[in-house]
């Protein structure tokens, strides 16, 4: 047995076996084996979800040993990628190509195949979550077949599998649409919550990538904008940094949080001092660089996606539930935006939205400010990411997405007995 245990030490198992397959034919015979032997089996990416959605109970797959770029379309600005590909080599691999990736979120340190999995997105109003950029997909389904679906092929299946929640079959290469790599102009500065509350639906609407982060308890948030530019690129320095993300948003930060989990009372007063606290900066890079950040500060979050127009009643409730708790929240809210698609499980499904995700310090209770927030999130219809915590099920999840039972009758087809199935699957899917 092998102890797997989740980034943020939300979800753990002990599986009895790790395959460990390095081609497409080794993964058909892993779950040919697996499925003859009535047991169950979850690939796994890089175990960055907070949900127990990558917990195997008997047999994990892992994806280390297949990864990287397998084919380049330069003509379409295409890229083929093995599905353990982790989004740090697929930046550093593009970026050798002259590509670069539309859109990303905070962190490469997932996988490809776990990313679209959960319906990982970025921020930008004019922008899908990374599924979106998907083009192709092969999969092993739960009969060991290996099978190809796209918008010309098997249609259903991959509108089903891009967010698939590793329900479908082990996805083994994902063909992405990439385009020539770009410069962002990044712009982060604080701004007094009320501009940035108001000027929001402009703000989301004007930039190409628009979010803020909030402090519960300060009055400024840290508004980032970045915009893509024909400039020359202008670095931050190696020094300024090392200095603004690792001591500033590492190490300082992390130092505040200790101390608020040891002293709780003091975390209002942590909270507006980490607010005003926050400063301003401006540089020009590569898009991948701008995109990502370091986080070391290990947290838990909750993020639901609801309707763009119903972000500020969202907000503003959040904003009045955060003093009523019994205990205090040592972490900033992150609001982004996406646009609306057609992918039958993705949180932005059919709507443009707006993602507000909320956070503590590992350690911390969480469970009170969680839930309630999850209630203020029904009451626009909001839906969880399928990788952050929350505790809707299927008869609840139904009612949010209009192609769920499409997605289900999907299922029932290529993997008829749950041979991907766990608990978690079994809450969210019904089975
Ligand atoms: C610090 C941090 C920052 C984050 N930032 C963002 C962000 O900016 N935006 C955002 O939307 N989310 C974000 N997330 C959430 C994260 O992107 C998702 O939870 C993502 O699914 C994690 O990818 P992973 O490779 O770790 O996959 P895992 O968590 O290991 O697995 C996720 C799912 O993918 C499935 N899977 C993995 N490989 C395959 C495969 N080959 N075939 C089929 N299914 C497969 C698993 O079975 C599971 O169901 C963040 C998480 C953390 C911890």
């Amino acid at each position: 047995m092998s102890r797997w245990t989740n980034w943020a030490g939300t979800a753990t198992a002990d599986p009895q076996r790790v395959h460990t397959p390095r081609g497409v034919d080794e993964i058909a015979d892993v779950v040919t084996t697996v499925a003859t032997g009535g047991r169950r089996v979850r690939p796994r990416g890089s175990g960055h979800s907070f949900t127990p959605i990558a917990l195997a109970e008997t047999d994990a797959i892992d994806l280390d040993g297949w990864a990287g770029i397998a084919a380049v379309d330069a003509g379409k600005y295409q890229v083929t990628v093995r599905s353990g590909t982790t989004l740090r080599r697929l930046n550093a691999e593009l970026h050798a190509l002259g590509l670069g990736m539309s859109n990303l979120g905070d962190i490469d340190a997932q996988t490809i195949a776990g990313a679209v999995s959960t319906g990982t997105h970025g921020t930008g109003a004019r922008l899908g979550g990374l599924a979106t950029q998907i083009v192709q997909l092969e999969l092993v389904l739960a009969d060991g077949s290996v099978v190809t679906c796209s918008a010309d092929q098997r249609p259903e299946l991959f509108s089903a599998a891009r967010v698939g929640l590793g329900a479908l079959g082990v996805i083994t290469q994902v063909t992405l649409q990439c385009e020539p790599s770009f410069v962002l102009s990044a712009q982060e500065r604080p701004e007094p919550l009320e501009q940035v509350f108001d000027g929001f639906h402009e703000f989301a609407q004007e930039n190409d990538h628009f979010e803020f982060y909030w402090f519960p308890y300060g009055s400024n948030a840290l508004v980032k904008r970045n915009n893509r530019t024909d400039a020359e690129r202008a670095p931050l320095s190696r020094a300024k940094q090392f200095v603004d993300y690792e001591i500033m948003e590492n190490v300082a930060f992390g130092t505040l949080c200790r101390i608020g989990r040891t002293v709780p009372r003091l975390v209002p007063t942590l909270g507006r001092f980490a607010s005003a606290a926050l400063s301003a900066r401006e540089y020009r890079d590569h898009s991948h660089r701008v995109f990502v950040t370091h986080r070391a500060v290990r947290f838990v979050e909750s993020e639901f996606a609801v309707p763009r127009e119903s972000v500020h009643h969202v907000l503003t409730e959040l904003r009045a539930l955060v003093p009523r708790l019994e205990n205090p929240v040592a972490f900033p809210v992150e609001v982004r935006v996406a646009a609306s698609d057609d992918i039958w499980l993705s949180t932005a499904h059919g709507r443009d939205s707006a993602y507000i995700a909320i956070h503590q310090f590992v350690g911390m209770p969480y469970l009170e400010y969680f839930r309630e927030f999850a209630a203020i999130a029904a009451e626009v219809g909001g839906r969880p990411h399928w990788g952050k915590m929350h505790n809707l099920d299927a008869p609840a999840l139904r009612k949010l997405y209009p192609r769920f039972d499409d997605f289900v009758r999907v299922r029932d087809d290529v993997d008829p007995t749950g041979v991907f199935s766990n608990p978690y699957l079994e809450r969210v899917l019904g089975r």
